[in-house]
């Protein structure tokens, strides 16, 4: 499995293969949800110190940040993976605690172990093996681990700010093939406002749901913009509030959030033109009634202290299949790996947006199967990990050469 990497290498790589996977573990086992990653962060950070990284440091968001300092004859290269996970909802569901990091059947199970704490793993590791063999890497070679993914990218954006590679990989899940853009996803709230009464005199008041009922109606007419890879954009209706708990209430107001997901070239000011009309068209039919549309933004507290008003907005982008950085990807992951490596795309939206808009060219390699991420079946292969170390120490030395 180790290809073209010199003997020693590979020796090396097997060595670290108990201490990855003990690792993985004890992140599965450290709870994370966004806006809590501050345990993991620390593991992550002493790890790093442990593998012998060049410098590591915690960023005022909250972001680990570990250096493999490179020769200077190639390009820097950013690992991306984030620390935070999804909600584990109930216990019970799960075949095995979702905290337990436990393994079986060849895999290891937990929240976050495919999305994406195994590939995060995998990613420090693979600096881990350079820092321990002392081999400095092309260009710099800097592993980021980075806060609230989840719930928008703003430890991504924040440290695209500070720091800017020259290129990227995002570790979300691809199945240990080679990922090259998604459609993006913007998160919109409908605000519509009324007139609150007894609900047994409704027609004194003016409902809000008339409005929304007549828009979320409408969703399904729309022409959604459309992409020869990605497919089209996409619009759901997700959560819906009022302003009443009480069921013999005419609410003063109700709002939907909408999720969109826009495929690339679409910008969030193209999906606000597409609807403001269609809610204009839905307000003037219910005398009365007022509304707003707006991108929905969240005031997002870091583990570190810090409060952000952050739009709930992930990039959409794509490389071409045949940009240099995808083709390069691919030829040293196919080698390294020894066998043909395919080029896909997310179904989802990633970190690798935020990157792209900074004006860093990505690429996603992420040992870890799609379908598994937010699901109570949510684990990893362990043998899909210990691939994942082989790429990604590929990657590092490979994907930076030359300019
Ligand atoms: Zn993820």
């Amino acid at each position: 499995m180790t290809g073209y990497l010199e003997e020693g290498l590979a020796s090396v790589i097997n060595q670290c293969r108990s201490p990855m996977i003990s690792f993985c573990q004890r992140l599965v086992r450290t709870p994370s949800l966004p806006g809590e990653e501050g345990d993991v962060a620390e593991s992550v950070r002493a790890e790093m110190e442990l593998l012998g990284y060049d410098e590591v440091w915690v960023d005022d968001w909250g972001n680990v940040v570990g250096l493999v300092r490179g020769r200077g004859t190639g390009r820097s290269l950013m690992f991306n993976g984030h620390m935070d996970h999804v909600d584990p909802g109930e216990v019970k569901d799960w075949p095995y605690a979702p905290y337990s990091g436990e393994i079986h059947r060849g895999r290891l199970w937990g929240r976050g172990a495919a999305d994406m704490k195994g590939p995060l793993a995998a990613m420090i590791y693979a600096g881990g093996v350079l820092a321990r063999e002392a081999i400095h890497p092309p260009g710099d070679l800097y592993v980021a681990a980075v806060v609230q993914e989840e719930v928008g990218g703003l430890g991504t954006q924040k440290l695209v700010q500070s720091l800017s590679p020259e290129i990227a990989v995002v570790g979300e899940a691809t199945g240990n093939q080679l990922a090259r853009g998604h459609r993006g996803r913007i998160e919109l709230v409908v605000r519509v406002r009324g007139k609150s009464v007894h609900a047994s005199v409704p027609r004194q008041g003016v409902n809000p749901h008339a409005v929304l009922a007549r828009f979320i109606q409408r969703l399904e007419t729309l022409a959604l913009a459309q992409d020869e890879t990605f497919g089209h954009s996409t619009v759901a209706p997700t959560v819906y509030l009022t302003d009443q708990r009480s069921s013999n209430v005419v609410p003063g107001e109700a709002r939907v959030h909408l999720d969109w997901r826009n495929v690339p070239g679409e910008t969030r000011e193209d999906v606000i033109a597409q609807l403001q009309p269609v809610l204009d068209a839905c307000l003037a039919e219910v005398e009365g009634s007022h509304g707003e549309l707006l991108v929905h933004t969240r005031e997002l507290r870091t583990y570190t202290g810090r409060i952000e008003a952050f739009p709930a907005v992930f990039p959409s982008y794509g490389l071409d299949a045949d940009h240099p950085l995808v083709l390069k990807g691919q030829q040293v992951l196919a080698r390294v790996l020894s066998r043909p490596v395919d080029i896909v795309t997310w179904d989802f939206a990633t970190d690798g947006g935020h990157l792209m808009e900074a004006g860093v060219p990505t690429i996603g390699f992420g040992p870890a199967e799609a379908d598994r991420v937010h699901t109570v079946e949510e684990s990893v292969a362990v043998e899909m990990l210990v691939e994942g170390l082989v790429g990604y120490t590929a990657l590092a030395l490979e994907l930076g050469r030359g300019h």
